[in-house]
């Protein structure tokens, strides 16, 4: 790389230090950190391909949002506070314009969350980004995609079907005011970390939506050993989604689309009035459906079982 490895990495990945849990960060073998007593190390990690994870013309600035997000999204999906991440980076060369973009939209996102970006890699070869989150949680309070119980309520945080949109709409090149909202919500997807931390020992399961709501539904469903009702006409879907798409197309892109990183959760009858009041203060949810025994997700209109077929994503499906 024409700019070294070393400059590029002290020019945007090593910042002043931050957190006074970082005893070694960037610049050592690897970093030493001090996990708070009685706190459990949350780790997740996800790595962005070019061309399968994010378009090869993407804003760099929402390539390094959306590599951090998507991690912070799945510590939240644990209950997870953040600290700390590590960044493995594989570039083409040293594109100082790209590599500024990428940093900008990366630390701002940390700076937010108040999260150290402590240690990575950094590589000549395709563009590949790797990040790993770390945080940590209450040992007892973390939560699980397991757990959730016949009669508890279903809930989804913030509106579904947004990141899909957004991405049919950069693929099929469509631009402008009018779809901005959700071209933003594909690329700037915001993680539920306060809502996460704020369902510990509330949520009787939780995982996040990255990958579709029905699929990521199923999943909870099987780690829980329990079956799920989703009623369609509550799906929150935005008016962004409904004026673009129309109802019918909303409610695929809700249901199969990914990227959303809203948080689905569960909770027991007995106090889901007051938890929903308290939640509600900070970040819109809604009771989509319920959890009932046995196996797999079904869906209702008008109180009318009606078949729908989507897949969740996998990498490896033929
Ligand atoms: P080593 O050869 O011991 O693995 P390197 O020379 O590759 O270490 O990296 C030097 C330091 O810079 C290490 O602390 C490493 O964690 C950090 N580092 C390398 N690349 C990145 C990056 N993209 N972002 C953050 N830190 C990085
Ligand atoms: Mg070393």
């Amino acid at each position: 790389m024409s700019l070294g490895e070393f400059e590029l990495i002290a020019r945007w990945f090593t910042q002043p230090g931050r957190r006074r849990d970082v005893l070694a960060g960037v610049g050592d073998d690897a970093a030493l950190l001090d996990v708070p007593a009685g706190q459990a190390l949350v780790a997740a990690t996800d790595t962005l391909v070019e061309g399968r994870h994010f378009l090869p013309d993407a804003p760099a600035e929402s390539v390094g949002h959306q590599s951090l997000a998507v991690n912070l999204s799945d510590l939240a999906a644990m209950g997870a506070q953040p600290a700390w991440a590590l960044l493995a980076l594989s570039v083409p060369r040293a594109d100082e314009a790209w590599l500024a973009a990428f940093a900008r939209g990366f630390h701002a996102l940390a700076d937010r969350f108040d999260v150290e970006l402590v240690g990575g890699d950094t590589v000549r070869g395709p563009r590949v980004v790797t990040v790993q989150a770390l945080g940590f949680v209450p040992r007892a309070q973390a939560l699980r995609r397991r757990g959730a119980r016949p009669g508890d309520g279903l809930y989804v945080s913030g509106s579904v079907g947004d990141a899909a949109a957004g991405l049919e709409l950069l693929r099929g090149g469509v631009a402008g005011d009018a779809v901005a909202s959700l071209v933003h919500r594909y690329r700037y997807a915001e993680p539920r970390v306060t809502l996460g931390m704020t369902l510990r020992g509330v949520a009787t399961a939780a995982i996040d939506v990255s990958d579709g709501l029905l699929g990521d539904l199923a999943k909870l469903c099987d780690a829980s050993g329990v079956a799920a009702v989703v009623q369609l006409e509550r799906l929150p879907l935005s008016e962004a989604l409904l004026g673009r798409f129309g109802a019918a197309d909303a409610e695929r892109l809700a249901l199969a689309g990914g990227d959303d990183y809203e948080l689905l959760f569960t909770l027991p009858p007995s106090d889901a009035a007051a938890i929903e009041s308290r939640l509600a203060q900070f970040c819109r949810i809604t009771h989509i459906g319920e959890i009932v025994a046995g196996r797999g997700v079904r869906c209702c209109r008008a109180g009318v079982e009606v078949a729908v077929e989507v897949a969740g994503h996998d990498h490896f499906a033929e």
